[in-house]
């Protein structure tokens, strides 16, 4: 079972509750794409490493961050 990586508001010094952003009309989890190209082949076709972000949420003052972890999807 995978650690979640714990976050603090930097506000209130709170733990943030981790929420996984999706789009409201289907449901898709939201990416982001880097300029990191994939390694290999699929480097060699043009494709870019995609990365999918986490909001942390402060349940004092409402502050969102967004954070990729290392270690996020497996
Ligand atoms: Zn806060």
């Amino acid at each position: 079972m995978p650690t979640e990586t714990q976050r603090r508001c930097p506000d209130c010094g709170v733990a943030m509750e981790r929420v996984t952003p999706v789009t409201s009309v289907d449901g898709e989890v939201l990416r982001l794409r880097t300029d990191e190209p994939k390694k290999g082949i699929l480097g060699s076709l043009g494709l870019k490493e995609t990365v999918q972000p986490y909001g942390y949420v402060c349940p004092e003052c409402g502050l969102v961050r967004f954070y990729v972890d290392a270690d996020g999807e497996s």
